[in-house]
């Protein structure tokens, strides 16, 4: 009951922030500020009363039109703020009452949780990755109205991702001295060391706990540095933030060269960097691979339809990301041998850079070919 509760007042908070959102939609790009003046009518310019700025419904009651005017709101406003409304409830349903990252913590208050009360690490855990949800539902509106992602979205969003990483380093909600040593005992109390299977390769449910930032960047760690300290934090961030700008940067080097156009903005890199210093680097690394399947799809009907060439690819990107990460507890397992051993990794990024050189040039041939 209490919990229905909250999961409703989550929804109301997301939907009102939807409606913030809105306004950073319409007015970054522009480079406007989105504090001041407060939300006015667009035709007419008459600031919109307190009491017709209700999220979600005031577009219904007023017949989606301006009260003072009438002229006709678009469709987006109500839209964005439905979806971060039900992102936002359907996040902190996914995340703090299911629990599907699989948090110990979390699992120990289940019982707590049913009845409304929340532990404070888990509105924790929902608020850092709510701040990620807004921002991506802020880059994809632009990418979307404007083919622009704004630095102003995502510069701070990488710096808020980077003092998260910093505050709540891996394994974080749990206690450092629960992440296992690195001397690779599978489980406490186990008696033979399993040198085979050092924890960054075993499945998390015996392996390393998963924290708010899935895994720390790498495995063994790095002499010096200790599970739960700030410094692991912030390079955990770093590492994400680099590896997600870097990889897009590359692609869009290798597909510009062979394509001889420009393929990809730096805005999709901008908001990989972004996610990465929310993540860390595997979850937005696997993250692109989800995303850009469905986006060449998406292109290549839109190029039929319209003749479009340019798709907005950051939501694709966004959701890419978005189910990368709720499924960590599913893909990481499956993922994890390939990315925590070097050599693999490296002939990963070799084959699949000259995969992309020889399909750029295909599509430039193809291109020549036609025309
Ligand atoms: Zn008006």
């Amino acid at each position: 009951m209490f919990l229905a509760i909250w999961i409703l007042l989550v929804f109301a908070i997301g939907a009102a922030i939807g409606s913030f959102l809105n306004v950073c939609i319409y007015r970054l790009p522009l480079e406007k500020s989105v504090l001041w003046p407060g939300s006015r009518c667009g035709s007419c310019l008459k600031p919109i009363r307190m009491r017709d700025n209700i999220p979600v419904l005031s577009y219904w009651l007023l017949g989606g039109r301006c009260r003072m005017c009438g002229a006709e709101f678009s469709m987006q406003y109500f839209w964005v703020e439905l979806l971060t409304g039900l992102a936002f409830a359907g996040l902190f349903y996914l995340e703090v009452v299911v629990n599907i990252h699989g948090f110990g913590l979390l699992a120990r208050e289940a019982f707590n949780i049913e009845q409304g009360v929340i532990p404070w690490q888990g509105w924790v855990i929902f608020g850092h990755h709510a701040i990620l949800l807004s921002l991506l539902i802020v880059a994809a509106g632009c990418d979307l109205m404007h083919r622009e992602i704004p630095l102003s979205v995502t510069l701070p969003g990488t710096a808020i991702g980077l003092l998260g990483a910093t505050l709540w380093p891996w394994p974080w909600p749990y206690d450092a001295s629960q992440a296992l040593p690195m001397t690779a005992v599978a489980f406490p109390g186990q008696v033979q060391p399993v040198a085979a299977n050092p924890w960054w390769l075993l499945a998390p449910h015996q392996g390393p706990d998963m924290g708010l930032y899935a895994w720390p960047f790498w495995g063994p760690l790095p002499l010096g540095l200790e599970p739960g300290t700030w410094q692991l934090g912030l390079l955990t961030g770093l590492v994400g933030m680099l590896v997600g700008t870097m990889m897009l940067r590359g692609i869009r080097t290798l597909f510009s060269m062979g394509v001889g156009a420009e393929a990809l903005g730096l805005g999709d890199a901008d908001l990989m960097m972004m996610a990465g210093a929310f993540l860390g680097w595997q979850p937005v690394f696997v993250g692109f691979f989800i995303g850009v399947f469905p986006a060449m799809i998406a292109g290549i009907i839109q190029r039929f339809r319209t003749g479009d060439n340019a798709l907005a690819f950051v939501p694709w990107l966004a959701l890419g990301v978005i189910v990368s990460w709720l499924c960590w507890s599913t893909i990481g397992p499956v993922v994890q041998v390939l990315l925590f051993y070097p050599e693999l990794m490296l002939f990963m990024i070799v084959a699949s850079a000259v995969m992309m050189v020889v399909s750029a040039y295909m599509i430039r041939g193809m291109r020549w070919l036609r025309g």
